[in-house]
């Protein structure tokens, strides 16, 4: 049989495995990038699978029967993955999302929460611990994350309509089930419950009027997205993007709008109130806004590379020190490196680099570093 190549392997994108330094040093949980923006937000990739085909992200296409993921034995371990984000919290980390792939494909993942929301910030404070899922796997799991100190999630849904959403996710799920899946998520007491829609012209933005009315006056906030060129597999093209003007816009016009104020720096929603207080809307803009002047995530993927930008070519291998017997200290101060070399901005250049055909970029996938 031939195998299909993995846009995900390691030979794919540039990785280094990073030198240790010759003078160590402790963590001061002020680490600042090229352009002073602290280390606060670490997304962790716990598995490169998914158990839908998002057109956007994983299209059937690349990722079908014949696509070969990544060997157990390449994902980081719970110790692993619990002694990376220990290190990045002493570093000022104090939010960590897990992402996938669908984080809840990873068996037992119960068991990492568990250890990760024992992690205390410096100053003695729980993380901000969540995750970003497709929602299907919650009616069945929701319960058990709550016990295992998970506080909140963010589902993916992409439209009302089952026939639209069905074409979105090309594995025939029905957005019954995803529903079902947010109400248990809110019954098991996991909350603030945001709800994310990425928004492709032609495919599901006859879905943002419907989606809006539906969230409107519940518990759950609804974020439009802004379709994005991560990754090489979708085809990204920007005439397919909607920008946030206009999904502000259109549902401005039926039900007025109004800019709330942002609940924290480095933020990447721009929330939007409807004025008659029945609840609020809130835009991603990362393709017409860039938000990298803020910007404070680190992203580890599931086979423990760490990438300083969603839009990375490249990697930090830390999963090599980790087996490579070093210390805490050693790789804190890897990672301190690493971090203040940082001058990432990717989509502030967007422009100019997507727009350069003769050098296109290979990005790494969405399903393997996290959204
Ligand atoms: S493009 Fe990179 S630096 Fe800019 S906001 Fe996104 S992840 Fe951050």
């Amino acid at each position: 049989m031939t195998e299909k190549v993995i846009p995900l392997a390691d030979h794919r994108y540039a990785n280094q495995v990073p030198v240790i330094p010759e003078r160590l040093e402790a963590p001061t949980g002020r680490l600042a990038d090229a352009f002073a923006r602290p280390l606060r937000d670490l997304r962790i990739s716990v598995t490169d699978r998914c158990n839908f085909r998002c057109v956007y992200c994983m299209p059937k296409e690349v990722f079908d029967s014949s696509y070969t993921f990544l060997p157990q034995s390449s994902l980081l371990s719970f110790e692993e993955i619990t002694r990376i984000a220990a290190i990045a919290v002493s570093h000022g980390v104090e939010k960590i999302r897990l992402t996938g792939g669908e984080p809840l494909l990873r068996k037992h993942v119960e068991t990492l929460i568990a250890s990760l929301s024992a992690l205390r910030t410096p100053q003695g404070k729980p993380l901000d611990l969540t995750l970003t899922t497709n929602g299907s796997l919650l009616r069945k799991k929701a319960q058990a994350l709550r016990d295992a100190g998970l506080r909140r999630v963010t589902v993916s849904l992409d439209a009302l309509d089952d026939a639209v959403f069905k074409r979105m996710n090309d594995v025939d799920f029905s957005v019954e089930q995803v529903l079902d899946g947010i109400e248990a998520a809110h019954e098991a007491g996991l909350g603030p419950i945001k709800v994310n829609m990425v928004v492709k012209r032609g495919w599901n933005d006859d879905q943002i009027l419907p989606m809006a009315r539906y969230f409107r006056n519940t518990p759950f906030v609804l974020r439009f997205i802004e379709y994005m060129d991560v990754g090489s597999s979708n085809g990204w093209r920007m005439d397919e993007v909607i920008p946030s003007a206009e999904v502000i816009r259109r549902i401005g016009a039926e039900m007025p709008l109004e800019k709330a104020a942002p609940t924290a720096v480095g933020e990447t929603a721009e929330r939007w109130r409807y004025r008659d207080g029945s609840g609020e809307v809130g835009v991603i803009s990362s393709v017409t806004q860039a938000f990298c002047g803020d910007c404070n995530r680190a992203r580890l993927s599931t086979e423990g590379k760490l990438y300083t930008c969603l839009f990375a070519t490249g990697g930090h291998d830390l999963r090599a020190l980790l087996r490579g017997g070093r210390s805490d200290e050693e790789i804190a101060t890897v990672l301190a490196h690493i971090w203040r070399a940082r001058d990432d901005r990717y989509s502030a250049l967007r422009t100019s680099q997507t727009a350069d055909l003769q050098r296109p970029l290979r990005k790494v996938e969405m399903s393997y570093i996290g959204g």
